[in-house]
């Protein structure tokens, strides 16, 4: 069984900060991470791999220093990684995004199962699974906490808010996984450094059949017209007397008095 998993290189948000003035990142001496849901999209692969036998392929779409995170995925034990970084993909929005990752994947042909991560924690959108599986014509699962395959049929366990689904899906399809889905395995250094060895596949927008015009931030249909902070409302507080019973007691009669309930 072929599997891709696609992945993105997201700077660490904990260390991330804005500018107030123009709204924007702080990325100067961030560092870069592996986007932490795209690592059990990995460990999903890898899992599937051990049952099913076969190849998983990361791809991944970004500047140059996305090669850190592809050593990373191979040092977790991914068979190829494969590269797209191209000035033409720069400022691409989820659609062009989307399509720029759709044309690889059908270059690379070969393939039964896609997996990504539910969401990236920059954009945090969630949208490129979905919009890949559209670009390919081929069915999505999303949001999966259990993923089984038999017959060519691919089954996952769904999450959505309080419930469960479970959907099934032929082959090829799309998968997206969730941040419970399991725990990644860490990578040992000596294996990452050993993958600093290993050759990555490098593509650019001229390896790609695709309409230069739908690349980058021309073939981008959103805009962004402002980022900022909103502002907090301040309210006062009131600290309720008494046990628990007899605090939550006054609390619903102070909200039934504002005619909340
Ligand atoms: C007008 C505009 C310009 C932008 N310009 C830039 C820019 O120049 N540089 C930049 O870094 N961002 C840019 N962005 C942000 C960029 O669009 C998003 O970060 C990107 O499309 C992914 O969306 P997301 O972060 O919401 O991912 P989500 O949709 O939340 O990600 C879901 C999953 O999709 C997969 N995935 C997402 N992105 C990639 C990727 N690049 N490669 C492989 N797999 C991926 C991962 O598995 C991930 O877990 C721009 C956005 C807009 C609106």
């Amino acid at each position: 069984m072929n599997i891709i998993v696609c992945i993105k290189q997201v700077p660490d948000v904990k260390e991330v900060s804005w500018d107030p003035k123009t709204g924007s990142l702080i990325r100067k001496g961030i560092p870069s991470i592996i986007n932490p849901n795209d690592k059990n999209a990995i460990e999903a692969a890898l899992q599937l791999r051990e049952r099913h036998g076969g190849e998983v392929t990361v791809l991944s779409m970004g500047p140059s220093q996305v090669e850190d995170a592809l050593r990373e995925a191979l040092g977790m034990g991914v068979d190829k990684a494969i590269q797209l970084t191209s000035k033409e993909f720069a400022g691409s929005d989820t659609w062009a995004t989307s399509y720029a990752l759709g044309l690889a994947v059908r270059k690379i042909a070969q393939y039964d199962l896609i997996i990504c991560g539910k969401e990236a924690i920059d954009g945090m959108t969630a949208q490129v699974g979905p919009q890949l599986a559209e670009c390919l014509n081929i069915p999505q699962l999303t949001y999966a906490l259990e993923i089984e395959v038999t017959n060519s049929k691919v089954k996952i366990k769904q999450k959505l808010g309080d419930f469960h689904r479970l959907l099934e899906a032929p082959m090829p399809a799309l998968i997206t996984v969730e941040r419970e889905a399991n725990k990644p395995r860490v990578a040992p250094m000596d294996t990452i450094l050993e993958a600093y060895g290993k050759e990555i596949t490098l593509w650019d927008a001229d390896d790609l059949d695709g309409e230069d015009e739908n690349f980058g931030l021309k073939g981008s249909p959103t805009k962004l017209t402002r980022v900022y902070t909103p502002k907090l409302i301040k309210g006062k507080v009131e600290m309720l007397e008494g046990g628990p019973e007899e605090a939550a007691r006054k609390c619903v009669e102070k909200i039934r008095a504002r005619y909340i309930i």
